[in-house]
């Protein structure tokens, strides 16, 4: 007889419970080691809290300093899932070697076990996202006629990438699934607001009613809703961004999923099930399995892969620490209505979607060159959703080609043209998506050209930004837009 120990992001029923009972944890020192966002926090203690009530007896909560505290407390031999962090695995190691944790079962957080994804890397040259997915489509019989993908192509990418409808201030889709808190969300509050009075806490961000779901049942509900009513504009819409729309058609799944809460391969059957039922177009169906069973996945992966010393690569030598105003989500000085928009959206939900967070907020930061490890803690702890194994391919690797290429074969940085293109920010902005120079220049458009100055000699050998590099020795005011930015660069834009 052996309880089990499960971690906050190990809370959905694929984390067998078995017969002998299981220990949760409330670490204090976990809560208070980082300035996380303060919704962030709320939905970690409630997701937790809730899943010792819905165990009733068969759950042990304990609030402890630490995590080691509680098991020797416990005093009782445990087992665990493979945790989700270089640190975490650490500890739960020397648990074992202290005869304290039995033993450590594979994660069923991910469908493809770590063990499978190296004999799949093996010695490839290189690892590609795209073969990554074509194989996890076959081994999992998804989207697939025998080795053929259904509808005769994998990816469905440039059909999923369009601007949002013309005129419109949101999209024509059912809001998303919204929860309703109740007496442990009213319990979490009261504990976050005192511990934060009494200096225990120094949470960022504004508290706010919960937007994401934290129970099992909560998760279902938002998966079906989702499935249902959405997920046939996800793919037209996937990219493009409107002020008044934080959501657009995006899932708001990724906070149960990260939580443990659902199984990628149940949220990407029941999606494969409305393509196969009629109730949602291919091109949306292949758009979202390529980013859970895709995506996800991969950068699970990766984060093992590239081993822990991969998230402080600085292959572009960035180095700027974060101004304070970006740091601390202040944006009363912010006039870049896009740039505006996405800091608020962290501040007051701690989440926006994936085009922000790439193209708005991560281009940014490589334009002005942010420290990478720097901004992979910024988004680690601002998110409501970040998870110590999802940042590295994220952050370091795809928004700032700090890893020289491992990840992504060219850095995701563009001007305002692509924002503007994109999303209806440009419009009622002080700045002009046009322009690189003078008072009104675009701050992202003059950055571009800032930022490939700065990198061109690390770009170089990049196939991919020989055109870009060219380019802009066609530029005759490059020198003054490099010095503009230069002087713009201590002042929020
Ligand atoms: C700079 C940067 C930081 C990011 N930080 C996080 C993070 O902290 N936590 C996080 O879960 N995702 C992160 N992502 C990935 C992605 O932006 C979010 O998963 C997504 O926006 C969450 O919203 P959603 O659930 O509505 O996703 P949808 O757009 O509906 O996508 C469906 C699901 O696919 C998964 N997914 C898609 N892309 C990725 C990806 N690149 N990495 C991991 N999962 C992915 C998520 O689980 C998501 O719920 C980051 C991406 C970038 C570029
Ligand atoms: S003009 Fe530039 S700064 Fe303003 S919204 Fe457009 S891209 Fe953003």
């Amino acid at each position: 007889m052996t309880r089990r120990w499960l971690f906050a992001d190990q809370l959905g029923p694929h984390f067998a419970v078995g017969h002998d009972g299981v220990l949760l944890v409330e670490s204090r020192r976990a809560l208070a080691r980082r300035p996380f966002h303060r919704q962030k926090l709320h939905l970690v203690l409630s997701a937790l809290r809730h899943r010792a009530a819905e165990l009733g007896d068969s759950a042990v909560l304990l609030r402890t300093d630490t995590y080691t505290e509680a098991v020797r407390e416990l005093g009782e031999p445990v087992r665990v899932y493979e945790p989700t962090s270089y640190a975490a695995e650490r500890l739960v190691r020397r648990l074992h070697a202290d005869g304290v944790v039995e033993d450590i079962d594979p994660t069923p957080g991910f469908s493809l076990p770590r063990e499978e994804f190296a004999a799949w890397a093996g010695d490839r040259r290189r690892v590609r996202m795209e073969d990554f997915y074509r194989f996890q489509r076959l081994r999992l019989d998804l989207l697939v006629e025998g080795e053929r993908p259904v509808g005769g192509r994998w990816s469905f990418d440039d059909e999923n990438r369009e601007p949002p409808p013309r005129g419109a201030e949101r999209l024509d889709v059912p809001p998303p699934y919204q929860p309703r808190e109740d007496d442990i969300d009213a319990e979490v509050r009261e504990d976050l607001d005192r511990w934060t009075r009494e200096g225990h806490l120094s949470p960022v961000g504004d508290d706010g009613p919960r937007v994401f779901a934290v129970t099992r049942r909560e998760a279902l509900a938002a998966l079906d809703r989702f499935v249902t009513k959405r997920l046939g504009a996800f793919g037209p819409h996937e990219d493009a961004m409107l002020r008044g729309d934080w959501a657009m058609a995006h899932s708001l799944l990724s906070v149960p999923l990260n939580l443990g809460l659902l199984d990628p391969v149940e949220v990407v059957d029941r999606a494969a099930q409305a393509y196969r039922d009629g109730d949602a177009p291919l091109a949306s169906v292949e758009g979202f399995v390529r980013q859970v069973i895709g995506w996800r996945e991969y950068v699970w992966h990766l984060y093992w892969h590239f081993g822990p010393t991969y998230r402080r690569r600085n292959a572009l030598a960035a180095r700027r620490p974060l101004p304070g105003w970006f740091d601390r989500l202040e944006t009363d000085q912010v006039d870049a209505a896009c740039l505006q928009d996405a800091l608020t959206g962290v501040r007051e939900r701690g989440w926006v979607h994936h085009i922000p967070r790439l193209m708005v907020l991560g281009n940014w930061a490589a334009q002005r060159g942010y420290h990478p490890d720097a901004l992979t803690e910024w988004f680690q702890t601002r998110f409501v959703d970040g998870y110590d194994w999802v940042m590295p391919a994220n952050v370091v690797g795809m928004s700032q080609h700090a890893d020289g290429g491992a990840m992504a074969t060219k850095p995701y940085v563009s001007g305002g043209a692509y924002i503007d293109r994109m999303s209806d920010y440009c419009g009622g902005c002080r700045y002009d998506p046009r322009k690189r120079l003078g008072d009104d220049a675009c701050p992202f458009t003059a950055g571009y050209w800032a930022y490939l100055d700065r990198n061109a000699a690390r770009l170089e050998g990049n196939h991919r930004m020989a055109r870009p590099l060219q380019q802009r020795h066609r530029l005759a005011d490059l020198e003054a837009v490099v010095a503009q930015e230069r002087r713009r660069a201590a002042t929020p834009p």
